[in-house]
């Protein structure tokens, strides 16, 4: 059990001016594994005012003085590993060892991936008789969802940092203990006070007071994109930059020159891609877009794969590929899509909504897979955010493209062809913001972000800091 009873601010741990707390839940045994204070309005006045009075001089420090900062806080990161992964796996339900990779590993990673982007931003261009400057923005607010919980604050907070930008930020309050590891690194490592603020708290009073705020320059966010479109709003009538990662149903398409073990291994790498972290991944492989003369033999590869490797079990004790889904609700809608999915006419192969016999305790729903999907049902055009498979059948190339743009989102896709060429000129057709082909591997210093209702502006890599910088032009 982890209680933290304060809010950082201004390089000091300080009582919120209310009085609630928020229970954080563990997603596998259902109990009370800590809590956090539900930040105020009022909080996060007093955070964006440190915020803003510490701008002035962590933006004028040194750029090399900002990438030892970061690669304190990188090292930070990594000796707080084994506890960051345990945490999370708690609060989210992914399988440990997927945690100490991904969710504590790929934060430490990113953080490090700036110590050395730093040096690559060209600070001052002349362009005739012009000098074009780029500075940071101002202050940040930060707004993060629960699913790479520390991924998505790291995502942000490391390159506002590197770009001199000071943050306020509020983590998602289903699964904000990392958020507070972080902070303790954070002070560890001795940062100017006000240049990293934490505040708790839910989403419609925290998240919209950053989100309005007249003194926030630049609020980026990543969650739903429903919540999104609202810090859109709300940003709109100061006229703040937003940066928006939201939500995805990306297709993956198997193209149909590919046979034997190389369809086999592009079925099965596709299954791993839609069920990582229990389908709780904003660029979950949800769609599998297969010929359909080849639908009945690929659908067997997936019911193989899912059965034989996609057990069920405690996520902290290593007993299964799959933990459960974050909550009571997320696991109620995922059920309610798999019903509606059976109601829409699509093919069960495996899973179901009932619950799994022999796991009465945590959130656990069991993966399933469609089969048979038309592309206008709702299973294949909604974000389900759980182990949902569904598999679209296509005519020719040009169908495959279609079906895979028929969508509200483009976040990412994977393509997968023997013809490596024929495959990447598919890539191209995508309208989706990253494509994987012949799985092609998660590269961080790539622009990560959606087209459409995906989002708008890119993370991570050299795109990622050029966020958080502004563009001024000197005549002279
Ligand atoms: P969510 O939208 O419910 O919450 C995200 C964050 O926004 C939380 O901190 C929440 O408190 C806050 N929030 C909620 N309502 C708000 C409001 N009215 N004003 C301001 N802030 C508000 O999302 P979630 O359930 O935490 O995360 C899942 C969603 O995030 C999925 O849709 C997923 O696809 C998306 N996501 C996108 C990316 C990406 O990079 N594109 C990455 C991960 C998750």
């Amino acid at each position: 059990m982890r209680a933290f009873d304060s809010l950082y601010i201004d390089g000091q741990w300080v009582s919120s001016t209310g009085t609630a707390t928020i229970d954080v839940v563990n997603a596998s045994t259902e109990e009370v594994m800590g809590s956090i204070p539900e930040g105020t309005p009022a909080d996060v006045d007093r955070a964006v005012a440190a915020a803003k009075a510490a701008f002035e001089g962590w933006s004028a420090t040194d750029p090399a003085e900002r990438a030892k900062a970061l690669q304190a806080l990188a090292d930070g990161l990594g000796a707080r590993n084994q506890e960051i992964a345990e945490t999370i796996t708690g609060e989210v339900g992914m399988p440990l060892f997927l945690s100490q990779l991904i969710q504590a590993g790929l934060p430490t990673a990113i953080a490090g991936t700036y110590v050395k982007l730093i040096d690559e931003v060209v600070w001052e261009e002349e362009v005739g008789n012009s000098l074009v400057v780029k500075e940071p923005i101002g202050v940040v607010g930060a707004i993060t969802p629960w699913n790479y919980p520390l991924h998505q604050i790291i995502a942000k907070v490391a390159p506002a940092l590197a770009a001199g930008c000071t943050v306020v930020l509020k983590p998602s309050e289903v699964a904000p203990l990392n958020a507070f590891i972080l902070a303790e690194i954070i002070d560890g490592i001795g940062l100017p006070a006000g240049v990293f603020n934490l505040v708790s708290g839910v989403g419609p009073v925290v998240g919209e007071a950053i989100a309005s705020h007249p003194d926030v320059d630049m609020v980026s966010f990543t969650g739903s994109t429903r919540a999104g479109t609202r810090v859109a709003a709300l940003a709109a009538p100061t006229v703040k930059r937003v940066a928006l990662e939201l939500g995805g149903k990306s297709a993956n398409v198997i193209l149909d020159d590919l046979n034997g073990d190389d369809l086999d291994a592009a079925v099965r790498k596709g299954v791993g891609s839609c069920y990582l972290n229990s389908g709780q991944t904003c660029t979950a492989f949800t769609r599998m877009l297969v010929p359909r003369p080849r639908h009945d033999e690929i659908v067997d590869i997936i019911r193989d794969e899912v059965e034989s490797v996609y057990t069920l079990g405690d996520p902290a004790a290593g007993a299964g590929r799959l933990g459960p889904v974050i909550s009571d609700s997320q696991r109620e809608r995922v059920r309610g899509y798999i019903q509606k999915g059976v109601e829409e006419g699509a093919t069960l192969i495996t899973g179901g909504a009932e619950a799994p016999d022999d796991l009465p305790t945590g959130y656990y729903v069991r993966p399933t897979v469609f089969a048979g999907v038309d592309n206008a049902m709702a299973i294949a055009q909604e974000e389900i955010f759980g182990p949902v498979l569904s598999v679209i059948p296509y005519d020719d190339v040009d169908d495959a493209v279609r079906i895979a743009n028929d969508s509200p989102y483009g976040l990412a896709g994977g393509v997968w062809g023997a013809d490596k060429d024929a495959a990447v000129a598919v890539a191209r057709r995508m309208r989706t913001g990253q494509v994987d082909v012949n799985g092609g591997a998660f590269n961080p210093l790539a622009p990560f972000g959606g087209y459409k209702q995906s989002g708008i502006g890119r993370e991570l890599g050299k795109y990622g800091l050029d966020e958080f910088l502004q563009t001024k032009a000197l005549q002279r």
